[in-house]
């Protein structure tokens, strides 16, 4: 069994711009590129296995042929979800459904994210949650457009990581690049979009004013993660979130600048992007190189392999419900 690289699917946005060419030499479309979805088995974007038996094969189709791999999951869905964000402009400010919501209105499921930052220029910010007190008020203050009152800022550097669940209102600003780990899921309600027009269409693009007031936790929380680092021999392992605070998926950082056996073994199977550096991936006696760019799963079967180099890893794996 190998480890099954991926080629990620891209996404035009009027926000975007060509970092993701830039930082990890992307064959990337002409214009403004926002999104790479570098592991997804989502229906209309999934990626694309690049070697192996899969070789060609969409992880949406690998994942409902060979469960096995995956060690046997409930769902036919692959349930998550890797993106390379390149805000070049400000996004949407936008809230997701919770899985009860999404399935019950949309026919999919809700959408918890988190972000790691890669890149931010001085002074970035974040919008990340609210100042409501209560849905009349959250939904006043919307109606008024009381927006710099209304959206929390968050200042924003390189290596910060945040956890969005569902229900919270977010959105990503003009100069920060992002990886994010969610779940498998499309579902955006927009709440504000700056006014701006949609050069491809000379028209603003769709709110959804009360779907969004709908599924809005209020008041704001601040989740109450427990980040952790702890050293395996060369790698710095930090642990980001797990189960049961982030139900849908395990999320970790490896830092490594040597060798590194992991100790992440104990998961039906595993999602590696690597962020920065090189080195290689060994299993059995098989070395693959791995630089910044690739994605790849470790599938159930592969129960022994270590990595070598000096880079940075973003590493997850499926939550409890899956
Ligand atoms: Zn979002």
């Amino acid at each position: 069994m190998e480890p099954i690289f991926l080629k990620p699917y891209f996404r035009p946005k009027i926000w975007g711009g060509r970092k993701l060419k830039e930082i990890f030499n992307y064959d990337i479309p002409a214009g403004k590129v926002g999104e790479a979805w570098v592991i997804s088995g989502y229906k209309r974007a999934a990626s694309v296995a690049v070697n192996g038996v899969f070789k060609n094969q969409s992880l949406r189709k690998i994942y409902r042929e060979n469960p096995e791999l995956f060690g046997n999951p409930k769902s036919s869905e692959f349930p998550l979800l890797v993106k390379f964000l390149d805000a070049c402009d400000n996004l949407s400010v936008q809230v997701h459904p919770d899985d009860s919501y999404a399935h019950k209105i949309e026919n999919d499921s809700g959408k918890t994210e988190s972000w790691y930052v890669l890149q931010a220029d001085p002074g970035s910010y974040l919008i990340y949650g609210h100042t409501a007190k209560n849905r009349d008020e959250l939904a006043e203050m919307i109606h008024h457009g009381e927006w710099d009152q209304l959206l929390r800022k968050v200042p924003v550097k390189a290596g910060d990581f945040f956890y969005v669940p569902a229900g919270t209102i977010h959105a990503l600003t003009k100069g920060i690049m992002v990886i994010e780990t969610q779940q498998s899921s499309d579902i955006t309600y927009r709440l504000y979009d700056y006014d701006r027009i949609d050069q491809k269409t000379g028209k603003k693009r769709e709110l959804h004013t009360q779907k969004s007031i709908d599924v809005t936790k209020v008041p704001y929380v601040d989740p109450k993660l427990n980040i952790n680092v702890k050293q395996e021999k060369d790698a710095t392992i930090k642990t980001f979130v797990t189960p049961p605070v982030s139900p849908h998926f395990y999320l970790w950082q490896v830092e490594l600048d040597g060798d590194w056996q992991t100790g992440l073994v104990n998961h039906p199977y595993m999602l590696v992007t690597v962020i920065s550096g090189t080195g290689v991936i060994k299993v059995d006696s098989k070395i693959y190189n791995i630089s910044i760019g690739d994605n790849f799963i470790i599938p159930n079967m592969i129960k022994e392999f270590s990595f070598s180099g000096k880079m940075k890893m973003i590493i997850s794996a499926p939550g409890s419900d899956n």
